[in-house]
């Protein structure tokens, strides 16, 4: 009887040190920037302090309570999370108190074995195609086209792209090539030149900024001072000073009430050092973002905290860097363009950490902070890049009864291929 008592606690222990020492390993390799949370997330030997920026220990998580956080943080609302950070604090949960947690979750990511027709039945994708301008007047508020002669021996527009339009196109095909093997998929927007809100840009402003304000100011969520400023600000302005965050955080919204067994975010890049893109760059680049990189700020707001807290304690981040790692690859060997180092972009080098695998940086974007689900957030090549720009503006094969060119076909397939090796693994 001892004997036996004796390997169930080394096996309780074992696993229970297995995950404190991954939490550690998530924190180090994906979330601490630069060691700016060394004072304020701790590890000790069995348990890991979260301290408030006047140095209290205002949470703690113990060994045995990392299973049940992960999954608490990852099936719950942002309402449940912020009570139990406040109920739980500094306290060890025993087992009756742990136990009692498992009343909210309701594991919706489950997959059911039923006699399926199509292999990826019961699987959910969300996509969410970046940014909305595809005529001048919206790209000249989100910034996100270029618009130039090619040369001046060809003066005249001869290239114009919108990202927009690429990134609608690339998640329509992928919706397509998903749906056949059965999988279920939202797309964020419903329309290239539609923002999240199933309206363009200036629809929304049209028919919704007032009421959107009004309510903001009316439930205190909005300061009377800023309220003001905002309904004075031109489009432009209006844009840049709230329309841009707010946008971003509903396409999270959206893709977290859909419960994604995995998330695509596609983009396409720029060379940044090409500003302001008027001509074309010899460069051209693939690269994937996914979540991580937090700074000290960033565990002073609550909501910022829990998105912290769900990343630290899940295995979200390893997976969103599989995924991003096959996809890094696809884009490398299906596109033909090569990885990006960090010495390939300022961004790079200033404001992420770099990963284990090659080409996926952890960058602290609001999707991939948000967003509860392993993703990738893609930026298959530089659209300005001078081999790139033409074979984007060409619109000549058909595929799924949807117009398009080799590139973003290429760039379809790339993400298809990776989501359909890592979804059952998810
Ligand atoms: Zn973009």
């Amino acid at each position: 009887m001892r004997k036996i008592l004796f390997i169930f606690s080394c096996a309780v222990h074992l696993s229970y040190s297995q995950s404190m020492w991954q939490c550690k390993e998530r924190f180090v390799d994906y979330l601490n920037f630069k060691g700016s949370l060394n004072n304020v997330v701790k590890f000790e030997d069995k348990q890991i302090d979260i301290y408030n920026s006047k140095g209290t220990r205002e949470f703690s998580i113990y060994s045995g309570e990392i299973a049940m956080l992960a999954d608490f943080f990852q099936n719950t609302t942002y309402k449940q999370q912020e009570q139990l950070l406040k109920l739980k604090g500094t306290k060890k949960y025993s087992k009756r108190q742990r136990d009692s947690l498992w009343i909210y979750i309701d594991d919706r990511r489950k997959i059911t074995k039923t006699k399926k027709s199509l292999p990826f039945e019961g699987y959910r994708v969300a996509i969410d195609p970046g940014h909305f301008a595809t005529d001048l007047e919206d790209a000249a508020i989100e910034q996100k086209y270029l618009y130039f002669a090619k040369d001046s021996l060809h003066p005249g527009d001869s290239i114009k792209i919108f990202e927009s339009q690429l990134t609608f196109n690339t998640a329509e095909l992928l919706k397509k090539m998903l749906e056949e093997q059965g999988v279920k998929v939202l797309l964020t927007r419903q329309q290239a030149n539609f923002t999240s809100f199933d309206c363009t840009y200036n629809d929304w402003l049209l028919n919704h900024k007032s009421r959107v304000l009004d309510s903001l100011k009316n439930t205190d969520a909005m300061s009377a001072e800023r309220y003001n400023k905002l309904m004075k600000d031109g489009d432009y302005r209006f844009f840049w000073d709230f329309f841009r965050d707010y946008d971003l955080s509903n396409r999270a919204k959206k893709v977290n009430q859909f419960i994604p067994h995995a998330t695509v975010i596609i983009h396409y890049n720029v060379d940044e050092k090409n500003d302001p893109w008027k001509k074309t760059s010899d460069k051209d680049y693939t690269m994937a973002f996914i979540g991580g990189a937090f700074t000290r700020d960033n565990l002073e707001r609550t909501e910022t905290k829990l998105h912290f807290l769900r990343l630290l304690l899940t295995k979200q981040l390893n997976q969103s860097e599989k995924l991003a790692s096959q996809t890094v690859y696809n884009f490398n060997k299906n596109l033909k363009v090569d990885i990006a180092s960090p010495f390939d972009a300022e961004y790079l080098k200033d404001n992420c950490l770099l990963t284990g695998s090659k080409g996926v940086f952890a960058r602290n974007l609001i999707l991939c902070r948000i967003i509860n689900s392993p993703l990738v957030y893609g930026e298959a090549l530089y659209q300005d890049s001078y081999k790139e720009c033409e074979a984007l503006m060409k619109y000549d094969i058909e595929k799924y009864g949807i117009k398009t060119n080799e590139r973003l076909l290429k760039t379809a397939v790339s993400y298809y291929q990776a989501l359909i090796l890592n979804l059952k693994g998810l």
